[in-house]
């Protein structure tokens, strides 16, 4: 009789301690979310941020891209696809931009005032016509050479990890296309990247792009806005 009696009392015991945490949940926010009914999950305070360095959709920033190719020639999958023109001998249509990234992780574009081949960390550096890695208007912004003096920094030495140097481009590319159907994520075109205007978007963005049709993954930059001419206009080629 006693041992049916303490069955009953540890019963009870278990039900009631259950209760307690199931009610102590209750109150508190919500950790799950009716993806992708509610896609804005991100902004959330209660839910981790997507990763830095997360591998999502791949983002060219064309205006810097200057045509070399590597990216092509590395890719395993052959999903990406560059046409160009090169320049006569000599000239060049601008220089690409400086990365300039910070040992708490974080990364600056703009142009480094002065050369930035021998660049002295023991002094500030000066950047302008900040931009921003996935921001088109940004890049149109820029080219048409703003005087906005909210585009310039002045950082310590003492912050910057490493600097991208700028590279001349001497290529109108024509066409550069990436099917991200193809895409493995492997990451090696960002790698390979001289100039760093390959990445891969860590943000909700670079996660959110499925569709039921192949054609919608394949992702067309040129740079055709930026070379202020018709499309149908010819590109007098090198010798
Ligand atoms: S991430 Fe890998 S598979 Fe995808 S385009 Fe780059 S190299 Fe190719
Ligand atoms: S590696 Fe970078 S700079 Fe070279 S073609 Fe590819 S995206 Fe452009």
């Amino acid at each position: 009789m006693d041992k049916y009696i303490r069955n009953i009392y540890k019963g009870v015991y278990t039900v009631l301690v259950g209760m307690r945490i199931t009610i102590r949940q209750f109150f508190e926010p919500n950790v799950t979310h009716q993806y992708p009914y509610e896609h804005d999950f991100e902004k959330k305070q209660n839910v981790r941020e997507i990763p830095k360095g997360y591998r999502g959709q791949l983002y060219n920033r064309i205006e810097d891209c200057i045509g070399c190719k590597k990216c092509e020639m590395i890719c395993p999958v052959d999903c990406i696809t560059i046409e160009g023109t090169k320049l006569p001998k000599g000239e060049q249509l601008w220089d690409s931009m400086n990365v300039v990234h910070l040992k708490d992780g974080r990364e600056i574009i703009g142009l480094i005032e002065g050369s930035d081949k021998k660049l002295n960390l023991d002094e500030p550096i000066t950047l302008t016509n900040i931009t921003s890695r996935q921001g088109t208007q940004e890049v149109v912004d820029r080219l048409e050479e703003s005087g906005d003096e909210n585009r310039t920094q002045t950082i310590s030495g003492e912050e910057v990890s490493r600097v991208v140097t700028r590279n001349p481009v001497v290529f109108y590319l024509d066409q550069f296309d990436i099917d991200m159907s193809l895409c493995m994520y492997c990451g090696l075109c960002t790698e390979v990247c001289p100039t760093e205007c390959l990445t891969m978007k860590d943000t909700l963005e670079g996660i959110e792009y499925s569709s039921f049709d192949r054609n919608d993954l394949i992702f067309e930059f040129d740079k055709q806005e930026m070379y202020g001419k018709d499309e149908t206009e010819e590109v007098e080629a090198a010798d």
